[in-house]
Parts: C-alpha cells; sequence; structure tokens
C-alpha cells in the first residue's frame, strides 16, 4: 500500500489544495501563455503557490502540469521539453510539501478525440506514460488523472501511471448537471460507469474535480458510493458555477460557503477534499477547518 493510502487510513479524511490557474494568472500568466512553461522560466512563483496552499493547511498539493502532455505542450513548441517540464513540476511543489505533505502528479486530458480518430490509444498511452514517469522522476508521491470526460481517455492514462511508476494513482472526472438532473460528464460518462473501469485499470482513489460546484459534488459522491463503498473518494470541486464578466470568469462561492458543505460531502463518503477553478488558500484554509472535526 502507498503512503497517501496508508495515510487515508489513519485520518479518514484529508484535504487537498484549491486552484492554480488562477493564482497562476494573478501572478502575471498572459491569457495564451503556457502554464507549465513557468516551471522553467518562475520556478520560484511555482513553488510559491504550493507553498500557500500548504500554508493554508492542504495534506497535499498538485504539480504545475495539467497541460503537460506532448499533445498539449507541442501547442508552444514545448514537445521536446515533456520531462523536464514535468520533473521539474514535481520537485517544485515538493520543495513546499517537504517530507510530510502529499505531491499529486496533475495530469489533464490531452485535447485529442481518441473517437474522432485523432489519436490512437497507443498514442495517448505513451503520452502519458513520458508524463507520469517524469512526474514520479521528480518525487510525486501520487498521479491525478483529472477533468477527464472521455472514459477511454481515463483508463488509459491510468493504466499508464500505474504500469509504469510507483505513485498512486487518482482518477477525478469532470460530471454536470443535465437537464435531467443526473450528472455525465461532456462525453456522457456518469459516475458510477467511472468507477469499475477506472479500478480496473489502476486507479486507488477516485472522484469527481471542477463541475458547477460543491453542492453538486454530494449526489455524485453518494453514486459512486452506491457501486463502491470501499475506495477512497477525492472531490476538487470549483468554487460554484462561473459567471462570464466581460470574458472573465467569476467563481461565485466564498470560502465560507463552500466549506458549509463539508460535513455532507463527509457524510456523502468523500475522503480527500480541496477546490478546483475558482478557489483560493483562503477557501482552502476554511475547507480545513470543517475537515478538523472527522479527523
Ligand atoms: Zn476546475
Amino acid at each position: 500500500m502507498g503512503k497517501l493510502l496508508e495515510k487515508l487510513k489513519v485520518s479518514k479524511v484529508l484535504s487537498s489544495d484549491g486552484a492554480w490557474g488562477t493564482l497562476l494568472q494573478a501572478k502575471g500568466l498572459k491569457p495564451g501563455e503556457c502554464p507549465e512553461s513557468w516551471n522553467l522560466d518562475h520556478p520560484d512563483e511555482v513553488t510559491d503557490i504550493a507553498a500557500l496552499y500548504i500554508k493554508a493547511g492542504a495534506d497535499m498539493v498538485e504539480t504545475n502540469s495539467f497541460g503537460g502532455s506532448i499533445f498539449k505542450l507541442s501547442h508552444y513548441g514545448l514537445e521536446q521539453k515533456v520531462t523536464e517540464i514535468n520533473r521539474l513540476a514535481a520537485e517544485l511543489s515538493r520543495k513546499a510539501a517537504g517530507r510530510e505533505k502529499f505531491v499529486l502528479g496533475s495530469i489533464g486530458p490531452t485535447g485529442k478525440i481518441l473517437m474522432m480518430g485523432e489519436v490512437s490509444e497507443k498514442e495517448l498511452y505513451e503520452a502519458f506514460c513520458e508524463q507520469s514517469k517524469a512526474l514520479a522522476s521528480g518525487g510525486a508521491d501520487a498521479i491525478v488523472v483529472e477533468t477527464m470526460s472521455d472514459l477511454d481517455e481515463a483508463r488509459i492514462a491510468v493504466k499508464a501511471a500505474h504500469e509504469n511508476t510507483s505513485c498512486e494513482v487518482i482518477c477525478t472526472m469532470t460530471f454536470e448537471k443535465t437537464v435531467n438532473g443526473e450528472y455525465r460528464t461532456m462525453m456522457g460518462v456518469s459516475p458510477a460507469e467511472m468507477v469499475p473501469v477506472v479500478k480496473d485499470a489502476g486507479a486507488d482513489i477516485i472522484g469527481a474535480n471542477c463541475g458547477n460546484g460543491i453542492e453538486g459534488m454530494i449526489h455524485i459522491v453518494r453514486e459512486i458510493r452506491i457501486v463502491d463503498p470501499d475506495i477512497p473518494v477525492l472531490v476538487h470541486a470549483n468554487a460554484g458555477l462561473p459567471r462570464y464578466d466581460e470574458g472573465k470568469a467569476v467563481f461565485p462561492e466564498s470560502p465560507e460557503e463552500m466549506a458549509s458543505y463539508v460535513p455532507s460531502l463527509v457524510g456523502a463518503g468523500a475522503n480527500i477534499i480541496g477546490g478546483c477553478c475558482g478557489t483560493t488558500p483562503d477557501h482552502i484554509r476554511l475547507i480545513c477547518d470543517a475537515l478538523k472535526m472527522y479527523r
């Protein structure tokens, strides 16, 4: 059993970090600039973001590598730097996390659609293998495959991380509420459908990230718990459904509002709670406070 699962056995619930993009933008990341290039050009700023979340009380921090696959980095002419950028991502978060806290190596979607034949399963596997090996070599404890909407892509990413690293593997997909009141990914996958597929591919921890806000996560966690009472569940919720103000996303949920849902989320069966788009160190601080009574 890996370190993170061991810790979960003892603590039952853990906290995770919040949004990275929002903080990178606050530090000067420009529209159209490659966020992951900051690992090369502004390493101290990247470490500082991880440090802000650790200081807020998070038990784990992600890495600045969400778009670190060769498919994403090649948009910026960085296809030769995949290994370096991902290794650095893990090293920079590790610097902030120290030995006591966990580093989750972030892997997001490639943007290539299998179903449309834009990419083959083998190409996807190789890309995720390269990225996860680099994150592991930089010291990630776990790999978090996140914001997935295609179950095949999620499965391949989990499999690649599981087969090519000794890291624990987390997989979260992004579900949105449909007009029928059900939760589905953009590609139509339900939480219940996700569970057996990503578990079979090697996921140790599963869950949901991004989406419409923290309240919907309660339903998603319940649906996961119906099909699997035991697997640890991670939730990285957005700070609500964004409104667009002159093209800029504004997230409505305050730290207090998000933290008020923590008891219901834990009651539904969530084990790790953190944030996604629009969440800040203040959101994480209050979520950590709300989690204290369960540990
Ligand atoms: Zn998000």
